[in-house]
């Protein structure tokens, strides 16, 4: 992979890094699919030394990676590795250990402290809690280090080099703009915001098939691939050539299910697809969480939910769902495309989805700014929530304690869910404004769609950041108008 000696020397002393994090991606997908209750310390344990041994070995890789950033013309490979292994060796020295310690003991307890205040829909059982994550987030940004905003640094976790300023202007687009968009849907009266296969229930056994049919529509790869069941389904990548999905059964609605197995597959074609030369690198892997979250996007909605992928599963749903029969096409189509507001993140559509993440992001930059109190959080919430979708949560448990990021230290995270919509829908625009999905679709094909994907994202891994990968394939980033065109050609009559 690398011409450059210094490189070369980086890419041996990193394979035992690479092992660790193979190792402990093994142990993740175990504890969320087969570990029985009682294995959870003793994992807890193995995986915290486990992650100690990874961050002393990237630490010492901080001597070469110097040499190799003082050397000229390194190739973008070269140069990625580069710029992988310093963000992780910084944010290692920067954050020190007993304070991730502190953050791992703190989150620990507020994440079963969350559950019960969730349960009793009480904000108060948790706020002490949230009050230490903040102040713990507050203090990381500050050892991290940040231009113009503290919330920049912990957006750049999650995307590198996404700031506040451009967060502001894809959201400053978007939340009046599908405001707009939603009451000409409403008043056009095409989709429905209801349907009676919601509410009808499915033998899981059954549900599986289905799920099966798909994967073979998607062309999973069988011998690199494989599904599994866990309470919130999650895509993991062991190695290039094994990378696992769960989905979830809840016995009704089965959109549900079928859709978090297309979402997972989605994540799951990105990390098969990327090039067997970046194995045992620290390229390995996506470019970013939204760009991570586009692939799931773009083959959940963007094909999943079309006209031509519901006429090419719905003979597999009439086949193994009895109470299917009774619906043609047409009808399977607007059920799959129901468009509601709701107060829950999770059970939001394509069209009303954004808005949520949009309460989120506004709440942590203002707690991390320290404009604004975690007391505070409960009525900012409601707040907001009216004003972007006119409806008012009864309580905190359908409102401010609604997801688990928080209580598990994830700020800056929810923002990367809107820009996996967005560079979804960039997708959708650069196949001639959804032309070729339709297309590949109507010849019961994905090749084409996962050649492009192949070629254009999936094969760099982690080489190029996510906007250079953005400017790469689509000579822009980030844009909210491609989503935007992409709901009024689909919602619009
Ligand atoms: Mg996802």
């Amino acid at each position: 992979m690398a011409g450059n000696p210094v490189i070369r020397e980086i890419l041996n002393r990193y394979v035992p890094v690479w092992a660790l994090g193979h190792s402990m991606s093994v142990l993740g997908w175990d504890t969320e699919t087969h570990m029985p209750v009682k294995g959870a310390q003793p994992r807890g344990v193995a995986s915290g030394q486990l992650a100690m041994m990874s961050q002393r070995a990237t630490i010492e890789l901080d001597g070469l990676v110097r040499k190799a950033e003082k050397a000229a013309d390194l190739g973008d490979r070269e140069a990625g590795i580069v710029r992988v292994l310093r963000r992780s060796i910084d944010y290692y020295l920067k954050v020190p250990p007993e304070m991730v310690d502190e953050l791992q003991r703190v989150t620990t307890e507020a994440t079963v402290a969350w559950r019960s205040a969730r349960k009793r829909s009480d904000f108060g059982m948790f706020r002490p809690h949230l009050e230490k994550i903040v102040a713990l987030e507050r203090e990381i940004a500050n050892k991290i280090g940040y231009e113009r905003h503290p919330y920049n640094a912990l957006l750049d976790l999650y995307e590198e080099g996404f700031t506040v300023r451009e967060a502001d202007a894809v959201y400053a687009k978007l939340i009046p703009e599908s405001k707009r968009l939603l009451k000409r849907v409403a008043s056009a009266g095409v989709y429905p915001t209801k349907h009676p296969l919601e509410s009808a229930r499915y033998d899981t056994g059954a549900m599986l098939k289905v799920n099966e049919e798909a994967l073979k529509l998607l062309k999973m790869p069988m011998d690199r691939f494989r599904m599994d069941v866990s309470t919130h389904p999650f895509t993991t990548q062991i190695a290039q050539d094994d990378v696992r999905i769960t989905t979830r059964y809840e016995g009704k609605d089965f959109r549900a299910s079928l859709y978090g197995t297309i979402h997972e597959s989605g994540h799951a074609i990105y990390g098969l697809g990327i090039s067997k030369a970046l194995a045992y690198s620290p390229l390995g892997d996506g470019a970013s969480y939204g760009v991570h979250e586009s692939q799931s996007r773009f083959w959940e909605n963007v094909v999943g939910r079309s006209v031509e992928f519901v006429e090419l599963i719905d003979p597999t749903l009439k086949k193994y769902l009895p109470f299917v029969k009774g619906y043609d096409t047409a009808q399977l189509y607007f059920y799959i495309n129901t468009v509601r507001k709701s107060l829950i993140r999770v059970d939001a559509d394509e069209l009303t989805y954004n808005f949520h993440t949009a309460v989120r992001y506004d709440i942590e930059k203002k707690v991390i700014a320290g404009e604004a109190k975690v007391a505070e959080i409960p009525s900012l919430w409601n707040d907001t929530f009216e004003e972007y979708l006119g409806m008012r949560p009864k309580n905190d448990a359908e409102g401010a304690l609604q997801d688990v990021h928080w209580s598990g230290g994830s700020f800056g995270y929810f923002a990367t869910y809107t820009l996996g919509n967005v560079i979804a829908a960039m997708i959708w625009h650069k196949m001639k404004d959804g032309a070729l999905v339709h297309e590949a679709l109507r010849k019961g094909d994905v090749t084409e769609l996962k050649n492009w994907l192949g070629k254009n994202i999936h094969r760099y891994g982690a080489t190029y950041s996510p906007k250079q990968l953005q400017e790469k394939a689509f000579g822009e980033s980030y844009n909210p108008e491609r989503l935007l065109a992409y709901f009024e050609q689909k919602y619009l009559p």
